[in-house]
């Protein structure tokens, strides 16, 4: 196989200098329509609109390859955005790993799966090798909240199977990962002045600290958590304050147990408001009393593949060819493919070999970038 390590690196080290935080993709989304209507004419690129729903600068991008061998197109996804720090990314290189100069992000998530991609195909084509007709589809927002996959126009793939370059780990499968719910709630007690009227108010802040105290947070079995990330209320310590905001969110890998586990933090909050009474010597106008609005939303909803999907079956004799063994795992954070798999389009999620991501320390290996580019080119070309 003819995959060409040293083009590699310069693609990904030149993608990776183009800024594309998350909602600012448009840059980085011409180079690459750019990129592939010079060295590939066959391919037919296609965006959606999604720029509205999702607030970016860029819509969504599918690009299908048509293919010389018989049986179903199949996609491969890569995000398009990266965390911040993120902007002015220096590039350096040690030997065979890349690391930024340590004062961004690398953007290795998710810039590695598509160099990956792009040399895979530069591979398959010099070498004119027969392959299966392709779809690549880069998302925006996928680090804000997976907005561009929500936002995706799935009529524009071909392919109704998949797989997602985003995880670290290589010769590693990710074949399920949590549900997860955001929820928040607003408290809203009674404002007064703190030192003339204290018996006036109600201070949200100490109730909502109630309903916290109550709540269980962490891991709560072995496939769910619960998290309080956010707090916020209050305007002067000199004012009872009349209202606090709590976000929070739930995972689970069985969408029973988010479900109930949801539904358990709102009673449990809810009861705290219920059993509310007012403080010895309170001077509260008649029928004023805590209130309590509770709010949950799915963010995302769980993906679970059968060991004996095709869309993994695909990648174990891709990688039988390459005389590898593929390790499958359960992921405990959300992406993309959470929302593919939602929306019907079978996904699993491919390791790329990326580490300590979202940190300036990322870092990734040349060697296996180049590991995973010849299994991309195995699963295209079987
Ligand atoms: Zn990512």
């Amino acid at each position: 196989m003819n995959i060409n390590s040293e083009r590699l690196a310069r693609i990904f080290t030149e993608m990776c200098t183009i800024d594309s935080p998350s909602g600012e993709e448009e840059r980085f989304a011409r180079f690459l329509k750019n990129l592939v209507m010079q060295e590939f004419p066959e391919a037919i690129i296609a965006e959606d609109d999604s720029r509205t729903a999702t607030g970016s600068n860029s819509n969504n991008l599918v690009i299908h390859f048509p293919g010389d061998l018989p049986g179903e197109p199949i996609f491969f996804n890569c995000h398009l955005d990266t965390v911040e720090p993120g902007r002015g990314i220096q590039v350096l290189r040690n030997d065979t790993r890349f690391t930024s100069a340590g004062d961004t992000i690398l953007g290795g998530d998710d810039k590695a799966g598509i160099a990956i991609l792009l040399e895979a195909v530069r591979a398959i084509k010099e070498a004119r090798l027969p392959h299966l007709s392709f779809d690549l589809v880069f998302t925006t927002c996928e680090e804000i909240g997976l907005r561009g996959a929500k936002a995706l126009d799935i009529s524009l793939l071909r392919a109704k199977e998949g797989y997602a370059l985003d995880s670290t780990g290589v010769d590693l499968l990710i074949i399920g990962a949590p549900a997860a719910n955001h929820f928040h709630f607003t408290v809203t007690g009674a404002a007064a002045h703190a030192g003339l009227h204290p018996e006036r108010g109600i201070n949200a802040i100490q109730l909502a600290a109630r309903c916290l105290a109550d709540l269980r947070l962490g891991r709560l079995d072995e496939e769910s958590t619960a998290n309080i990330g956010r707090i916020t209320g209050g305007k002067a310590t000199n004012i009872i304050p009349e209202s606090a905001v709590v976000e929070g969110e739930v995972r689970s890998h069985s969408s029973e147990k988010l479900a109930a586990y949801s539904q358990q933090i709102k009673d449990t909050v809810q009861a705290v408001i219920d059993n509310w009474q007012p403080e010895l010597g309170a001077q509260l106008a008649s029928g004023v009393r805590p209130r309590l609005d509770f709010h949950i939303s799915q963010e995302y909803p769980a993906m679970h593949l059968a060991r004996n999907a095709p869309v993994l079956q695909r990648v174990d004799k891709a990688a039988a060819r390459l005389q590898r063994e593929i390790r499958y795992e359960r992921a405990g954070g959300g992406s993309d493919a959470n929302i593919f798999n939602g929306k019907g389009l079978q996904t699993a999620i491919i390791g790329i070999g990326m580490d300590h991501v979202h940190s300036t320390e990322e870092s990734i290996d040349l060697r296996d970038m180049t590991r995973t580019t010849e299994l991309i080119v195995s699963i295209l070309t079987a």
